[in-house]
């Protein structure tokens, strides 16, 4: 493991840090949460693309170098998305994770999901 896996991700001095990246080029003005929202499709989508015919059990394997690179860089740039479309709408992130997994904890008790891909939708009562 990395240096760099082992620090406390400082997501306030990431997003500060990413809004400065825009400001310095005048990206600003493109950065509504439509245009961030559809960015961070199409960043998902490239993620997607990489393993798209891939087999399932070679998805596990990405130890070439240079597919290590493309699925990391897609990784960022979702995260980079991420960020700073929290910042244009000032989404508390750790707030709203906090919460979405208490509802889905609630949607997903473990009784009824424990080794099941079931929606909530279709478990029995
Ligand atoms: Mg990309």
């Amino acid at each position: 493991m990395s240096d760099s896996q082992n620090e406390v991700l400082n997501i306030a001095a990431l997003k500060a840090s990413l809004k400065q990246f825009a400001v310095d080029r005048e990206w600003e003005q493109f950065h509504s949460p439509k245009n961030l929202s559809m960015a961070l499709s199409v960043e998902a989508s490239e993620l997607l693309e990489i393993f798209q015919w891939m087999k399932e059990e070679d998805s596990w394997d990405i130890s070439d170098p240079k597919l290590i690179e493309a699925v990391g860089d897609e990784v960022a740039d979702i995260f980079v998305y991420l960020l700073r479309l929290a910042t244009v709408l000032n989404l508390d992130l750790k707030e709203l994770v906090d919460q979405k997994m208490l509802k889905n904890g609630k949607k997903y008790p473990v009784a009824k999901a424990r080794g099941n891909s079931k929606k909530y939708t279709e478990f029995s009562d």
